[in-house]
């Protein structure tokens, strides 16, 4: 492709209308690369950037798995890569100048690939959903296994880097030991099993729905030890029972439910930990504080990932590959973005084939 001097990107154009158009690609410097885009791992935030009144028109496609096109000699030597390395790029372009940044907390001025950068600053391609993404100066690439999976490595890198730092000390907090109970068994909930067992959770136990028992069932295989379906049983009981009464030392929810955030106080023993991803900001959420004071509940909110999870995710991703390739149950070519992003969005998964990882592979 690099030869025909374009680069297909689909680009939104409008709420909810996602078109094809080429653009030039860039000349890389010494500091910044090209990158052949393989997989673009789709999630629940597209359904939302597709939707948005705003920032048009922009590439989306967040979760970025490629080869290196082409690459200047200081990127080469910071980011530890060469031309033709696998590589997943993190979806954050810090500015590396703010105060956040210099205190090693979070960029005030952070740029995001595929969410935030319009097709107007150049070079365009500032999305996954393209045949190529510009990796700018202070880009965090990670190199990947060569024998791994691209499709994989695109559908699971980013809920493993997630998951890293969501069951890590930042948020669930899980040690060695612990019960951890994980609301919501989508490709964030399922990564979140892996990264529960590699930190030595004693008892994992995922919660669904009836519908999604296949996701259920690759939660087991990558760690998890009990199923709670919660529209068939109390979540809270169950977990009582699984615990000898004890409850669980931390949850994590990302289950997008209502319920969620009131069912994850109540899971949760005295002095534990609730790392909460699923939105807050609709009518009806409860969230039931003063139990959560008089258990001494440490409440964190989670969203995305420190770079410092990538290599973490990078050695998880490699040990657990064989089982994470067949969980991307879903790969659309570039022309049918918009349709990849619907098989999320309807995710109200009919038994046996709903999603559980969907990508496109431009
Ligand atoms: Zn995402
Ligand atoms: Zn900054």
């Amino acid at each position: 492709m690099a030869d025909s001097g374009v680069s297909r990107a689909a680009v939104l154009t409008g709420a909810m209308r996602i078109e094809l158009a080429e653009f030039p690609l860039p000349q890389v410097s010494h500091d910044d690369a090209l990158l052949a885009v393989a997989a673009s791992g789709i999630c629940g935030s597209d359904i939302h950037y597709r939707a948005e009144p705003d920032i048009y028109p922009r590439v989306l496609g967040h979760e970025v798995v490629g080869r290196i096109a082409a690459i200047g000699d200081t990127a080469a030597r910071n980011w530890g890569v060469d031309a033709g390395d696998l590589v997943a790029v993190e979806s954050e372009i810090t500015c590396g100048l703010c105060r956040g940044c210099l205190r090693g907390g979070y960029c005030t001025g952070a740029r995001y690939y595929g969410c935030s950068i319009p097709v107007d600053v150049a070079p365009s391609l500032w999305g996954g959903l393209a045949q190529h993404m510009y990796l700018a100066p202070r880009s965090v690439v990670t190199r990947l296994d060569p024998g791994i999976s691209a499709a994989t490595a695109g559908g699971w890198f980013s809920p493993l880097t997630n998951a890293v730092d969501w069951i890590g000390p930042l948020g669930a907090d899980v040690q060695p030991g612990d019960t951890v109970v994980i609301l919501g068994p989508g490709p964030q909930g399922i990564a979140a099993c892996i990264v529960a067992k590699a930190r030595g959770a004693a008892q994992v136990i995922i919660v669904g729905l009836r519908r999604d028992e296949s996701r259920l069932r690759a939660a087991c295989e990558l760690g998890a030890d009990h199923i709670v379906v919660a529209d068939e049983e109390s979540t809270v009981e169950a977990v009582r029972r699984l615990t000898d009464g004890e409850l669980a030392d931390s949850v994590l929810d990302v289950s997008g439910a209502d319920s969620s955030a009131e069912v994850a106080a109540h899971l949760v023993k005295r002095g534990g930990a609730i790392a909460a991803a699923s939105p807050l900001n609709r009518p009806g959420i409860v969230l039931p504080v003063s139990d959560m004071v008089m258990k001494q509940v440490r409440w964190h909110g989670m969203r995305s990932n420190r770079a410092s999870a990538a290599p973490v995710a990078a050695l998880l991703l490699k040990a657990h590959a064989s089982k994470l390739d067949p969980l991307v149950t879903h790969a659309f070519p570039l022309e049918q973005s918009s349709a990849a992003i619907d098989a999320i969005a309807s995710a109200a998964p009919t038994a046996g084939n709903a999603p559980i990882k969907v990508v496109v592979c431009p």
